[in-house]
């Protein structure tokens, strides 16, 4: 198969990753991707791929969108730069901040912090809420709780918010003021004859214990994402997040809520927060702001935040943080693009046209002897396949079989991506009817010669 996945390529030559099952740690020849049109890519040689992963959950647009590199090229020619330090920026990052804030609606969100990736936007939000502390003297209240399975970033501290093993396994992290509470998979976990709500009063209690053992005056803040991504495409079983907010309100503990991948429609609203009646206090956002065609990550502050760090003295009189290309003007034109086309074309209209048929059709495949699990919401879905359906019990993580359906798809001409038994899609949100016709056609033939496979 020429579909053997790495976690990262570099530039020069290709490395496999501890994280997938299924390939060997050899070198192996990237798949060189040249052109886009659409929701479809194609490699060097010309191969064709209808990319149900949208890149890396984030060309909501699509390859080929006319009017985003307009807005670049358009702003380009004025102004190609500019930072956002010491009390100067340029237009576009005002504009953009005033957008998000009037489109964020679970709360009313007072200030926007500039980024350019997801990874930085996190790292960001540790040292807000440590600042945070510290300006309201309490400096003990420090330390972060996260989920098991949950995925926040590559660099150092949001790689330790992850839950995921391979982010921590050989790079001495979690760092030490991170703690994790249960990963909120109800098929997966669940105890015999317990529904979801009890699950999620389980769940619930357990975080509260868990806050309890530390001590609530250690504990800042909880991270999650409203719908879980890389973890697997988990969304949270019923009345979760009724159950986890007002614990973290009752120990006066933040709640930041990472939409990198639910953000901008994916889930069916604009935001996941408006989904699940998720009141966060800080929010992180990327990938579908510009849709994937510039790097641009943001998080939105509660004014509450605001205020109590321009309040801060630290002896100073600087908030010393920030990127050189945080608020970048092309970025921000581009988002803003991005977001007036989401208005213009009705994207959310269109995402709950379309989303039943993706999540109704795709879950008949549930049906096979090696699928557990498929689940998801609007247009993000994940398949978890089982060596024994009756007892959830997963494959030898030799066999590779994530790995081995997603090459299929690949060579069937559709790009996916896997983790360990996992297969997880969320095509660009402009997809019609008939594209996810062709997905559904692909996957049930990859799903057929994955089944000959590992029955055999
Ligand atoms: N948070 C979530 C929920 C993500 O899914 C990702 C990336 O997939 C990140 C953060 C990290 O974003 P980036 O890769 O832009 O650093």
């Amino acid at each position: 198969l020429d579909a053997v996945h790495h976690e990262r390529t570099f530039q020069g030559h290709s490395m496999l990753a501890p994280f997938t099952s299924g390939c060997q740690q050899t070198e192996v020849e990237p798949l060189i991707i040249e052109k886009g049109e659409g929701i479809y890519v194609w490699d060097h040689n010309g191969k064709k791929y209808l990319d149900a992963l949208a890149g890396l959950w984030c060309t909501s647009l699509g390859f080929s969108e006319e009017r985003l590199m307009n807005a670049a090229w358009n702003q380009m020619t004025k102004l190609p730069f500019y930072h956002s330090f010491w009390n100067r920026t340029s237009q576009r990052p005002l504009d953009l901040a005033k957008e998000l804030i009037d489109m964020f609606k679970p709360v009313k969100m007072g200030k926007v912090f500039f980024c350019c990736t997801g990874s930085e936007a996190n790292d960001t939000q540790v040292k807000l809420v440590w600042y945070y502390n510290n300006a309201l003297g309490r400096e003990k209240k420090k330390k972060i709780i996260a989920r098991q399975k949950s995925y926040h970033g590559s660099t150092l501290s949001a790689a330790s918010l992850s839950g995921l093993t391979p982010l921590h396994t050989g790079f001495d992290l979690p760092a030490s003021f991170v703690l994790h509470t249960d990963c909120a998979h109800y098929w997966r976990y669940h105890l015999p004859n317990e529904s979801e709500e009890q699950y999620s009063s389980r769940l619930a209690d357990n975080l509260e214990k868990l806050i309890l053992k530390e001590g609530p005056e250690t504990i800042a803040a909880f991270i999650a994402e409203p719908l879980m991504g890389a973890g697997g495409v988990i969304p949270p079983p019923a009345t979760y997040w009724d159950k986890i907010q007002p614990i973290l309100k009752k120990y006066d503990i933040l709640l930041i809520a990472d939409e990198v991948i639910c953000a901008f429609g994916r889930l069916g609203t604009m935001f996941a927060c408006e989904k699940y009646n998720i009141k966060p206090d800080l929010v992180t956002i990327a990938k579908q702001l510009s849709s994937g065609y510039m790097p641009i990550s943001a998080i939105l502050l509660g004014q509450h935040i605001f205020d109590a760090l321009a309040s801060y003295s630290n002896g100073l009189g600087t908030f010393g943080h920030g990127f050189t290309y945080g608020g970048h003007p092309v970025a921000c034109a581009v988002a803003l693009e991005t977001l007036r086309i989401y208005k213009e074309r009705s994207i959310l209209v269109h995402i709950n046209e379309v989303a039943p048929i993706f999540q109704t059709e795709m879950k008949k495949l549930a049906s096979s002897p090696i699928v557990g699990e498929i689940r998801g919401e609007g247009l993000v879905l994940g398949i978890e396949f089982v060596g024994d359906k009756k007892i959830k019990k997963s494959f030898p993580a030799e066999w590779g079989v994530g790995a081995y359906f997603s090459g299929q798809c690949t060579v069937l001409g559709m790009l996916i991506r896997f983790a360990g038994d996992m297969a997880m899609m969320s095509p660009p949100l402009i997809i019609t009817i008939e594209e996810i016709h062709e997905i559904l056609r692909i996957s049930a033939a990859a799903l057929k010669a994955t089944e000959e496979h590992v029955l055999e």
